[in-house]
């Protein structure tokens, strides 16, 4: 069968493709009419973030039958639409966990020891060592909200380092095995406690938004947030009102609710504010991973539909 393989798959997982006997073609940076154009004929489609699967790109690819995102979340997918032609949908959900893990604790870390000013002020030639003054993570209260794949990795993490875990998910209310020292509680109450806080849900209808005024108002003023899950979770305006009004101490954000965010961004220019371009998943060993995982997918979904 055909498979168009777009935004930079892994060369492994297209030569995997290729071995399995389906004819794979590479292309970067499509977007409709070339897109729909690249989609003639083809039955598999691989993406990572930068192809965006419309509506109307699905529409005008009638012989589509399989779409993989390698990575997670779908956010690029219109999966309804898909889902009503008869698409396959599918994503890559463990390939990333460990480096969002570890960007996330970077960025934690990062916070409280002033990692990123420091570095800057001394390239620009100032030697400033009382400016600052950080804090130890060792004993402090990490706040998890989201506990699945990612909030769990970032849970073992942060008990090496010495760290008290709460964490709030209305799903994952206990454990699971493994993590019985965790404890698990109410938002409000894991608001209200936590020096720092980290996200880890998905961008649904339930959480875009769910960080705003007064969830910033119930946490401690030197507490810190690392968002490494999704822009749209947090209220961008509401986050800027409390990091300037000194009620939010700190913020690292991964992601933004507009990406790329634009240069003149206001949360770019705050100093209590840690940003970086979405590399949360942005390592070698995720992304060959996430390409190894979305052709096993594919071939997988490609293999159902000859026996149907
Ligand atoms: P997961 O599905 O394993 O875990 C998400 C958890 O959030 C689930 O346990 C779910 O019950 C919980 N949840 C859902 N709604 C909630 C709510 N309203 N309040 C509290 N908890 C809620 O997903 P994961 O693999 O851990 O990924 C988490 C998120 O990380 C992804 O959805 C994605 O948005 C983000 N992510 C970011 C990057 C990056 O590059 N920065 C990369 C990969 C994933």
């Amino acid at each position: 069968m055909k498979v168009l393989a777009c935004d930079g798959i892994d060369p492994a997982a297209v030569k995997r493709i290729r071995d399995a006997g389906h004819e794979v073609t590479e292309v970067k940076g499509l977007a409709a009419p070339d897109l729909l154009t690249a989609l003639r004929g083809v039955q598999g489609l691989l993406v990572r973030s930068a192809t965006k699967v419309t509506a109307e790109v699905l529409a005008g690819a009638p012989d589509l039958k399989v779409v993989v995102r390698a990575g997670t979340g779908l956010d690029n997918v219109d999966v309804a639409a898909a889902e009503a032609r008869g698409v396959i949908v599918r994503n890559t959900p463990n390939a990333n966990s460990v480096s969002v893990a570890e960007i996330t604790f970077a960025m934690l870390l990062a916070l409280e020891r002033h990692i990123a000013s420091a570095a800057a002020d001394l390239r620009a030639g100032r030697w400033e060592k009382t400016k600052y003054q950080g804090r130890e993570v060792a004993g402090r209260m990490l706040g998890v909200i989201g506990f699945g794949r990612i909030g769990q990795e970032v849970a073992n993490r942060a008990r090496a380092f010495g760290m008290n875990v709460l964490a709030y998910d209305p799903v994952v209310t206990s454990g699971p095995a493994g993590f019985e020292w965790v404890r698990h509680t109410d938002r409000d109450t894991l608001l209200r406690e936590c020096d720092i806080l980290t996200l880890h849900v998905p961008l649904t209808d339930d959480t875009r938004h769910s960080l705003s005024a007064r969830e910033f108002a119930l946490m401690k003023p030197d507490a810190g947030l690392v968002n490494a899950s999704r822009g749209g979770v947090v209220d961008e305006a509401a986050l800027l009102a409390a990091l300037r009004a000194g009620t939010l101490r700190a913020a690292a954000v991964d992601v933004f609710e507009k990406e790329p965010a634009s240069a003149d961004h206001p949360l770019l220019s705050l100093p209590n504010v840690l940003p970086l371009p979405h590399l949360g998943a942005s390592t070698g060993e995720a992304q060959r991973r996430a390409g190894m995982d979305a052709a096993d997918t594919l071939l997988e979904a490609l293999a159902t539909l000859s026996t149907r």
